[in-house]
């Protein structure tokens, strides 16, 4: 079992710490974990979702400790980002170059439509078109950078934008087509799952993921990986409901080999 996305208290909306994970991830049976904490951004913006620049040596030294003390699972050091241009080489130099980290995962909460920041979760869930545009351009600006290894729950945009129709179909194909160019793999987001069946706009449904997404992506050649997003380290089990989405389209799973790794 494989483990991309975990996170920690200093994100300040987890709890536990590195260690907490690997224990559980241990007990689970995992083979590989990564901790994959919301990256700080230059100046410690947006710091209220992330950690701030001043923690990621302690981040980097606890997983190491960690680390050492699971030799049975490999323990991959991560950070998951939101792809902004401006910021390619703070991805580059400060968190690859400086802190060395094995990969990224890309996950837009975070994007700009029409000049304005968009938060996904400060959205009043509609059918705006311009704001989806713009969430699948971001994405797919992450995924021609070849800076990430993974995309987080590319189906974000069932959050703030309430009907299935031809929009959100090809905004699906743009990213799933990108994905496929760069072999990017998608991932199924069991978080999406945990937050359960909500009412957006009258439509019942998880906010994601999103059936008719996968659907769709089961018709091209991209490796999928099911991941827990676990915020607290009792979360961190394979999700059930994104196995059993997996295998209902019959997606390919990712195996290690198919994420690139740095370092
Ligand atoms: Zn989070
Ligand atoms: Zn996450």
């Amino acid at each position: 079992m494989l483990e991309f996305h975990t996170h920690t208290y200093r994100c300040k909306h987890a709890e536990g710490d590195i260690p907490d994970l690997a224990r559980q991830a241990e007990k689970a049976g995992y083979t590989v974990l990564g901790i994959s904490d919301h990256a700080p951004l230059p100046k410690d913006q947006n710091i209220e979702i992330r950690m701030s620049l001043d923690e990621v040596e302690n981040y980097t030294e606890v997983f190491y400790e960690a680390k050492a003390a699971h030799p049975g699972i490999k323990m991959l050091l991560g950070m998951e980002s939101e792809y902004f241009k401006e910021y390619e080489n703070f991805y580059k130099d400060e968190l690859f170059g400086k802190w060395n980290l094995n990969y990224l995962i890309q996950a837009q909460h975070l994007f700009y439509s029409d000049g304005r920041l968009v938060y996904f979760w400060r959205e009043t869930p509609g059918a705006d078109k311009l704001v989806l545009k713009a969430y699948a351009e971001a994405v797919v600006a992450g995924i021609e950078s070849q800076i990430y290894s993974i995309l987080a729950h590319p189906d974000l945009f069932g959050v703030f934008y309430a009907p299935w129709d031809e929009e959100t179909a090809a905004c699906s194909r743009y990213i799933i087509e990108a994905a496929q160019a760069y072999q990017m793999p998608l991932e199924i987001n069991g978080n999406g799952f945990r937050k359960g069946i909500t009412d957006i706009c009258g439509i019942k449904r998880f906010q994601y993921p999103l059936e008719p997404f996968w659907e769709i992506a089961a018709e091209y050649d991209v490796p999928v990986v099911v991941n827990s997003d676990a915020h607290r380290p009792s979360e961190l089990h394979p999700s059930s409901e994104g196995l059993a989405l997996a295998e209902r389209y019959q997606l390919k799973l990712a195996e290690l080999a198919d994420i690139r790794l740095s370092n």
